[in-house]
């Protein structure tokens, strides 16, 4: 009852989003106040995401084009269709050949 009544009170709420906050993202060095800290959850690049064509890896959203390219083994048939198919100077014309 105590808390709720707290956190429903304006002036400290607005206290509680200026605390002093950091990512809880391993490896990342951003700190802020909390008020910031959904805001840098999108962007942050050491935050973990399921990889994005469905292979059921959690990769850093940094790692995710290396993961996709070198060790993603939903891509990997698609890799090397195109790799077999095209050669670099056509990859570059053509760039997500393996999604037409
Ligand atoms: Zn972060
Ligand atoms: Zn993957």
């Amino acid at each position: 009852m105590r808390i709720q009544q707290l956190f429903s009170d304006a002036a400290i709420n607005k206290e509680i989003l200026e605390l002093n906050v950091y990512c809880a993202n391993q490896g990342c060095s951003w700190r802020s106040i909390l008020k910031d800290f959904e805001e840098h959850q999108e962007p942050c690049e050491y935050a973990l995401i399921p990889c994005n064509i469905g292979c059921g890896h959690m990769v850093l959203r940094k790692a995710l084009a290396c993961h996709l390219e070198k060790a993603c083994p939903n891509n990997m048939s698609v890799f090397l269709a195109c790799c077999r198919s095209m050669g670099p100077s056509e990859l570059q014309k053509n760039p997500l050949p393996g999604f037409l």
